[in-house]
């Protein structure tokens, strides 16, 4: 099975999230909801009282993380659906959600640790990125990697991964041993900085 991937240079993106707009865009979503999105993250070096007793961090950097869906090797979602509308596609890798067989159980959207799957309220059904897999069967590229102004996002296969880039590991993205995500990125140097750190998404309510 050829796994597709994504591959995300972190270095290069800028956050404008005009991935998400083209996304939406395409699926005509409404503003409460997204197949993708951008995580904008900050973290410091620490913190010190300066002499009027004001906090300063120390060192103060932050990057973004753009996510649509992983198309993991051991997807929750599909694990957790009752009906099997969450399927991943054996000759591609692809997992998407059969709009027939759902039966809004919402178990997907409870159960991606990467909050991917949404709930529309209107059918009530589960929906989510399904990589464009109808474009990319017509050797097209998804809308969102199209749409990159910054050309940071590609696709590819999973055996295949640039030189640079490495499987999903970077705050605040839980373990890539969880789920075995194929989404393979080239770090930011902030976010290189970041590793060990304790940071904050500083986007929280963008994201609901
Ligand atoms: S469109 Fe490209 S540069 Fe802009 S947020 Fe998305 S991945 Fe980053
Ligand atoms: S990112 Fe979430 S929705 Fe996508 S395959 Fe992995 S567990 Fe499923």
């Amino acid at each position: 099975m050829a796994q597709y991937a994504i591959f995300y240079d972190q270095s290069r993106c800028n956050g404008c999230k005009t991935c998400q707009m083209a996304c939406k865009d395409y699926h005509d979503l409404p503003a409460e909801r997204s197949y993708n999105y951008v995580i904008e993250y900050e973290a410091t070096d620490g913190w010190k009282t300066d002499s009027d007793g004001f906090f300063i961090p120390q060192g103060l950097y932050s990057y973004f993380v753009a996510l649509s869906c992983n198309h993991c090797d051991d997807p929750a979602c599909v694990k957790a659906c009752p009906t099997g509308a969450c399927a991943k596609d054996e000759a591609t890798g692809i997992v998407s959600i059969n709009q027939d067989k759902c039966s809004g159980a919402g178990v997907c959207v409870t159960q991606c640790p990467y909050s991917i799957p949404v709930m529309n309220d209107e059918t009530k059904k589960g929906e989510k990125c399904d990589g464009c897999k109808d474009r990319v069967a017509e050797g097209m590229m998804p809308f969102c990697v199209e749409a990159c102004p910054q050309r940071a996002l590609a696709i590819g296969e999973a055996d295949s991964v640039p030189e640079g880039f490495e499987r999903a590991s970077v705050a605040p993205l839980p373990d890539p041993g969880e789920t075995g995500p194929n989404r393979y990125i080239k770090l930011a140097k902030s976010a290189e900085r970041a590793k060990g750190k304790k940071g904050d998404i500083s986007n929280v309510p963008e994201l609901k």
